[in-house]
């Protein structure tokens, strides 16, 4: 029955079925207009208020200070992977401080490398299992920014907590895949940015909360739909949003706000994770978690089944028992194979209960 399958994909990802369900009504008919959200115009006092509640729900889920301003634009995270440089350095003499660990940041680092110089802050490795000890961090002094990725969506690769660059840095941030599953401290960040598509809605609209003293310094060849400045200057309406992911984004977050906000996501977070780490943990190696304990992600779990010489064969047969039983979009991403379990938002206790039990049943058929 599709009311029984649970979706572990690492995004676009499961929505709560509560928004869905209303959607569907929004879709049709928006609060009785007789007109569908898709078809309201950008340029609507309709629209203008479904933007509005939706940053007024984000500003008080993580209370973001009155200097930050929230902007809604398209492009997705990889979008700001080049709206950032181009928005925070005027030329490209200068250096930002990059710390790459996992495909996603190491991607941001390359297109930032296009329009200035790049310090890689950490040794280079092709093995992303873990955030290395600040005695192996190499910061400059003079960067116009410190980069980093909260979470690794492929390699499970999480920041345990805001790293420590020093005074007076502008921190900026890729909190994608685990935005809101914690609280935030924004006034720590110069920027922060997050695709909606995992934890707070669907593809089309991606987050970006910004100090004010760093808006007004975009290059002038920056592509106007990424410029800061302008977007700030008109509530992210330069051109046509993608007006259904800004509403879905809204519902989201009212949704959130009615779980109990960040500290119930925070704890549900945690809840989901040990289950699946307990599992693993208690596995005698059948199941292998290549991640450090202190980096491990809460919402991306990338783990191996079995031994080298079988493994191959039984991540197939765990990927098939699991779907038949409804435990869908379960596989590792193509670049590092394996499994990995997508632990978002809207996925509850109960829903990954269904893993760990599948997890500890083909365990002990197959051990
Ligand atoms: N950052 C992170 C952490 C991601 O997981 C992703 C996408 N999975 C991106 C950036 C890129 O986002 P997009 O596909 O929206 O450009």
């Amino acid at each position: 029955k599709p009311e029984d399958v649970v979706n572990f994909a690492a995004g676009p990802a499961k929505l709560p079925r509560e928004v869905l369900l209303e959607a569907q009504v929004a879709a049709l008919n928006w609060e009785g207009t007789g007109i569908g959200v898709m078809e309201l115009s950008h340029r609507s006092k309709e629209f203008d208020r479904i933007q509005n509640e939706c940053i007024g729900t984000l500003r008080r889920l993580i209370q973001i200070p009155d200097n930050y301003k929230v902007l809604l634009l398209q492009g997705g995270g990889t979008g700001e992977f080049a709206a950032l440089p181009l928005n925070l350095t005027q030329s490209s003499d200068e250096v930002a401080d990059y710390f790459v660990t996992g495909t996603w940041s190491q991607k941001s680092a390359k297109e930032a490398e296009k329009y200035i110089k790049v310090n890689y802050v950490l040794p280079k490795t092709s093995k992303y299992i873990e955030v290395p000890h600040e005695s192996k961090w190499q910061l400059t002094p003079e960067a116009s920014y410190v980069y980093y990725c909260d979470n690794e969506t492929v390699h499970g690769v999480e920041f345990p907590s805001i790293p420590n660059v020093g005074e007076g840095k502008t921190l900026v941030c890729d909190m994608s895949s685990n935005f809101l599953t914690r609280p935030i401290d924004v006034s720590k960040y110069g920027v922060i940015f997050a695709g909606a598509q995992k934890n707070v809605g669907c593809s089309g609209v991606t987050i970006v909360i910004i100090r004010e003293d760093l808006i007004g310094k975009t290059r002038k060849n920056c592509p106007i739909i990424l410029d800061y400045t302008v977007q700030a200057g008109i509530n992210s309406l330069y051109n046509t949003p993608c007006t259904w992911a800004v509403y879905i984004l809204g519902q989201v977050l009212k949704w959130v706000e009615k779980q109990g906000g960040v500290t119930a996501m925070q704890a549900n977070s945690a809840t989901k994770s040990t289950m699946v780490f307990d599992v693993i943990a208690s596995s005698n190696g059948f199941y292998y978690l290549p991640v450090a304990e202190n980096s491990r992600s809460r919402v991306n779990v990338p783990f191996r089944v079995g031994s080298e010489e079988n493994r191959e064969k039984l991540e197939a047969e765990f990927l098939e028992e699991a779907s038949s039983r409804g435990l869908l979009q379960l596989k590792g991403h193509r670049s590092v194979g394996g499994i990995r379990a997508s632990l978002y938002n809207a996925l509850m206790p109960n829903d990954v209960e269904k893993l760990t039990t599948f997890m500890k049943e083909f365990m002990e058929k197959k051990k």
